[in-house]
């Protein structure tokens, strides 16, 4: 069942965006995939202003089109998709009730049997997301990062955009056997973020060791890893390289290309994913809306892998 693409017709620029032109829907009984925003900064550590992501990339992605130049598939026709809007914060200066909204959101989704593509917000919004969609058995992950966000904590809180995924694995919402962080680089305070990866069993890859294997290399490392089950897709925008997205919180130097970004998110077809999300782009930092449109279209790549899933 395809999604309805009336509104497609119109000229891009015109109309209140969504996602991609998607339709706006409420009902997830009427879609198969959903596209949301969770425009939360609260566990960001420097600099703010992913609280603006979501907008920003529905903005951008209205330069989005839906026939992929590769496989000459589109997403619209193979699942029905829609845009479901925000996870709302009434309690925003509560970090943890925060994060506690986030996961009663996609929980609700789980249960629907809807498979969410998450446009964020900083990177801790994944923690509360990986929760509800790991909640009967530990994911498999590839988390696409300058950084592996397995620290123990900051200032006293758990909840923030360096500890998402050792938050996750202490859940039992990943299984860090089949994990691999792919990207890593920049100099930290400590290494103990690094050290808890290896130490837990997750394939870390170091940029210096992408440059050795190349973008081929990497993407046969992560389907070795995930083994065939499901997992879980977590992109944090400053894997790019400053150069392709300014706009975002935590710039490392020395990161990837969209081209190889691109051909790293298609090579990861054929994995059985649960969902997707694009975390860290952050408006006030950007130029010229460069690191949103980029983030709109890793989500594009993204959406296509997720539309491929055989039928839940
Ligand atoms: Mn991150
Ligand atoms: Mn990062």
């Amino acid at each position: 069942m395809k999604t309805d693409q009336t509104q497609i017709k119109r000229p891009r620029y015109m109309g209140i965006a969504t996602f991609m032109r998607a339709p706006l829907v409420q009902d997830l009984s009427s879609i198969d995939i959903a596209m949301a925003g969770v425009p939360f900064d609260g566990g960001v550590t420097n600099r703010s202003g992913a609280r603006h992501g979501p907008r920003e990339v529905r903005n951008q992605s209205s330069l989005m089109r839906t026939v992929h130049p590769a496989t000459r598939q589109n997403p619209f026709d193979l699942k029905r998709i829609g845009d479901i809007g925000d996870v709302d914060f009434p309690d925003l200066f509560d970090l943890e009730a925060s994060v506690e909204r986030i996961h009663q959101f996609y929980l609700r989704l789980t249960k629907a049997g809807v498979m969410p593509l998450t446009t964020g917000g900083d990177h801790s919004i994944s923690y509360p997301i990986l929760r509800a969609l790991g909640a009967f058995a530990p994911l498999g992950l590839v988390h696409i990062d300058a950084h592996t966000d397995t620290w123990d904590s900051f200032a006293g809180s758990k909840f923030m955009h360096g500890t998402p995924f050792r938050r996750a694995v202490e859940a039992g919402a990943i299984d860090p056997r089949r994990t691999i962080q792919i990207g890593i680089r920049g100099a930290q305070t400590s290494s103990e973020g690094w050290d808890y990866s290896r130490d837990q069993g997750m394939r870390v890859v170091f940029m210096d060791e992408v440059e050795a294997l190349g973008i081929e290399g990497i993407i046969r490392e992560a389907h070795r890893v995930i083994a065939g089950k499901p997992c879980y897709l977590s992109f944090d925008i400053d894997a790019l390289d400053p150069a392709f997205a300014p706009g975002t919180g935590t710039p490392e130097a020395g990161g990837f290309t969209m081209r190889e970004a691109i051909r790293l998110v298609r090579g990861l077809g054929g994995l059985q994913l649960v969902g997707a999300d694009l975390v860290e782009v952050s408006p006030p930092f950007d130029i010229g809306g460069m690191t949103a449109l980029n983030g709109a279209t890793l989500l594009y790549e993204m959406l296509c892998l997720l539309a491929c899933q055989p039928e839940i």
